[in-house]
């Protein structure tokens, strides 16, 4: 049945077949691959399957290693899934305001994006949703939960109803699920429904944005389809390496920890300002605030060498800077700046 949702050239790719692929054993002499004789290591391919990693993804994060894959960043997974599931000319449905990439893949790849915005809670709006679903077909519905810039999680039983009357793809993009508290994952939903596919990432709780990894939890058949559809090598030695290290960080959860606690202080100091006039609750590590005039806060603040990001051109988010929670000393330093703020 997933076999049918795959575009039929996808189905029927036969994928590149790596030296390292052919070969399965323990070998000391390796003249298959056209690497350099010398260097450190480095000189190797590195595995096109991540396994240690997905083995070490197993452990920690107790996803099953057939249904794991790695991505150079969400940002590969979110590309791939737009490719393997849609063509030119089909759509994919959003929920703005929402994380922006979703979007330029599709458009990239010559697939038209539908939105079916929030309701003004910044909530999911599941009835309109169902409803286009049903007209308009969409290959891929996208949600992001916590949703990225608003830090809202969406009840599970909402993304399931979702999910279970799109006959296409359901992708949750739960980026930022380490920071929410009593957060249910949409993992949990693959077994009954092989259409749900899930985006973590190694960027934002586990420390390594630079390292590009994010991960892709699917039903095996997606799973081996999309790593037909990826490059070769698409996760570096050094990559794999730093996600089987962040992984086995025992002070992640720690650090977690105190990301959140310092977002509930700061939430609580920002109510206080007599110029901010909202502050969204947020399961993530991170806050969105309303105030007067977002640009001329974002400038004063830039003044002083803080940057914020201005989330004003979302629809429903005129005047929101997205504040990130940072170090103790970050956050004392921007609350500084903040108290001198007269408007
Ligand atoms: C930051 C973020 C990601 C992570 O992307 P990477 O490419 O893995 O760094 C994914 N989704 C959302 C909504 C994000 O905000």
């Amino acid at each position: 049945m997933i076999e049918n949702l795959l575009n039929p050239w996808v189905r029927d790719l036969v994928p590149y077949s790596t030296a390292r692929d052919e070969f399965t054993g323990k070998a000391s002499v390796y003249l298959d691959a056209n690497e350099s004789w010398y260097g450190d290591g480095v000189n190797r391919y590195p595995d096109p399957f991540c396994r240690d990693l997905r083995r070490t993804i197993e452990r920690v994060l107790s996803i099953p290693f057939e249904m794991s894959a790695v991505g150079n960043g969400s940002d590969e997974v979110i590309d791939l899934l737009v490719r393997m599931f849609s063509a030119p000319g089909d759509s994919v449905m959003i929920s703005r305001p929402t994380y922006g990439t979703y979007s330029v893949f599709a458009r990239s790849h010559g697939v038209e994006v539908i939105d079916i915005p929030l309701l003004p809670s910044l909530e999911l709006d599941a009835d309109s949703i169902i409803r286009a679903i049903e007209e308009k077909k969409p290959k891929i519905v996208f949600i992001c939960s916590p949703n990225n810039p608003t830090g809202r999680v969406y009840p599970i039983e909402t993304i399931r109803r979702i999910a279970d009357s799109n006959p296409g793809i359901t992708a949750v993009d739960e980026a930022y699920s380490d920071f929410a508290e009593n957060f249910t994952s949409s993992i949990s939903l693959i077994d009954e429904n092989p259409r749900v596919v899930v985006l973590r990432t190694l960027s934002k709780a586990y420390g390594k944005a630079g390292a590009r990894l994010g991960i892709l939890v699917a039903c095996p058949e997606i799973q081996k389809a999309f790593m037909k559809m990826k490059a070769p090598y698409n996760v570096s030695l050094m990559s794999q390496r730093e996600g089987i290290k962040a992984l086995e960080d025992e002070g992640v959860e720690e650090r977690v920890k105190d990301t959140v606690i310092r977002r509930k202080s700061f939430s609580a100091y920002l109510s206080t300002l007599p110029y901010v006039i909202e502050v969204f609750p947020s399961e993530a590590n991170f806050i969105l605030i309303r105030v007067p005039d977002a640009a001329a806060l974002y400038d004063y603040l830039l003044a002083r060498g803080i940057v914020l990001r201005n989330r004003s051109s979302e629809p429903m988010l005129q005047n929101t800077l997205r504040i990130t929670i940072g170090s103790e000393e970050e956050m004392e330093e921007l609350k500084e700046a903040l108290d001198g703020y007269n408007r």
